[in-house]
């Protein structure tokens, strides 16, 4: 019987759809699936030690966060998370509240706004290097109190680090509650300083953790409204037996992570090498948002003209690389991405612009490929001549 099927003709840069499971959170799962039988919440000792394991992993992640352990609870994912706060908002604001969510957040967020506000959600606009404008938000939060705002730590189509503690800073001064989407921040920059957002959402499979786990972190007091209902779990505000095996492999995979911070700098090296060499090969190439600060895994370019888009993806696809075109959630879809037209790029540059986002295993010489794939496709694409 197979298994698994390792992928060893394909150079892996799509890491902020999934990454692969890493032996470090497949071990920690495996353990606590064979050592914590027990539901959480049956009254018997077997119950107990795996009730004992789950609220372990909740100190532990509460502490990487700087937050209480009340403030965590286990979800399914990000997506269920903030799914989770716009519900709680949509019951407990006066039924005329407007919110604000940043012009580029993850469908999670964004479509999760729409559909519980309407036009009630407005979108706080961003610099054409994808940057929240934080001038907008202050003047927005003076004239006129909002009863959420959402703003994400790096997204997940730019990498572009958004200004989180600001953001934070300012809601505190005005007594707005805050939601800040972390999936693509958590395993790759430091966690410490998130747990003074209200609410963060996050997961475990973008570095390297098992699918099917997250995290909501909320204040511990004000009674959060259940998503899910149906039972007890997670203090009446998450019903659902926990993932015990997950929450354990979600921490075990952040704690390592946050081991390898001190190699970051060595990592956007290699990133800012391959964009180098790649924009002297292609000079008609532009690095989405090339002068923030971005995450150090992830490149957005705009690659030069061909039919469309997927013609780059699926050339890059068949000469052996696994790319995206920008979330995964709208991969395959021929709309340009929001994100990249809330930034002020035309649908058919939008349209021309691959996502590439490394993982912690990538090295020089998988960043080398990439680059040679690049090259070959735009041979084949002709766009580049032939040498
Ligand atoms: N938020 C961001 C920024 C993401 O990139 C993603 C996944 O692409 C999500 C939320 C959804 O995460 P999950 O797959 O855990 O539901």
């Amino acid at each position: 019987m197979i298994f698994f099927r390792l992928e060893n003709d394909v150079t892996y840069f799509d890491h902020n759809a999934t990454a692969p499971l890493h032996p470090v959170a497949r071990e920690a799962w495996l353990e606590a699936a064979d050592n914590f039988i027990g539901n959480p919440s049956s009254p018997h000792r077997v119950g107990s030690r795996a009730d004992a394991a789950l609220e372990e992993a909740r100190l532990r992640l509460a502490a990487m966060l700087g937050c209480h352990a009340h403030d965590i609870v286990w979800t399914s994912g990000a997506t269920e998370a903030n799914n989770q706060v716009f519900q709680h908002f949509a019951r407990v604001l006066p039924p005329d509240a407007p919110i604000h969510i940043s012009a580029i957040e993850h469908p999670s967020v964004a479509e999760s706004a729409a559909h519980y506000f309407g036009d009630r959600a407005s979108l706080i606009p961003v610099t054409p290097d994808g940057i929240v404008d934080l001038d907008w938000l202050a003047e927005a939060l003076a004239r006129h109190r909002p009863g959420l705002v959402a703003v994400m730590a790096a997204d997940n189509v730019t990498g572009v680090i958004q200004p989180w503690e600001q953001v934070a800073n300012l809601c505190r001064r005005w007594e707005v509650p805050y939601l800040c989407d972390a999936a693509q921040w958590l395993g790759k920059e430091n966690p410490i300083g998130l747990g003074t957002c209200d609410f963060v959402s996050g997961c475990a499979h973008k570095v390297g953790g098992p699918r099917g786990i997250g995290f909501l972190k909320c204040p511990s007091q004000g009674r959060l409204k259940p998503f899910l209902v149906g039972g007890p779990q997670e203090e009446n505000r998450r019903a659902g037996t926990e993932n015990v095996a997950g929450a354990l492999a979600l921490v075990a995979m952040l704690d390592a992570r946050c081991g390898l911070l001190v190699e970051v700098e060595a990592r956007r090296e290699m990133r800012d090498q391959f964009i180098q060499r790649l924009t002297t090969a292609l000079p008609e190439v532009k690095i989405v948002g090339e002068l923030q600060p971005r995450l150090w895994n992830t490149v957005a370019a705009q690659l030069p003209q061909v039919d469309c888009r997927q013609r780059w993806v699926v050339k890059l696809d068949k000469l052996g690389v696994a790319v995206s075109t920008g979330s995964a959630c709208s991969s395959g879809k021929e709309e340009p991405s929001p994100v990249l037209l809330a930034m002020g790029y035309a649908p058919n540059q939008a349209a021309r612009v691959l996502r590439f986002s490394s993982g912690w295993e990538t090295n020089e010489k998988d960043w080398e490929t990439l680059l040679a794939i690049i090259q070959q496709a735009a041979r084949e694409l002709g766009v580049l001549a032939s040498v």
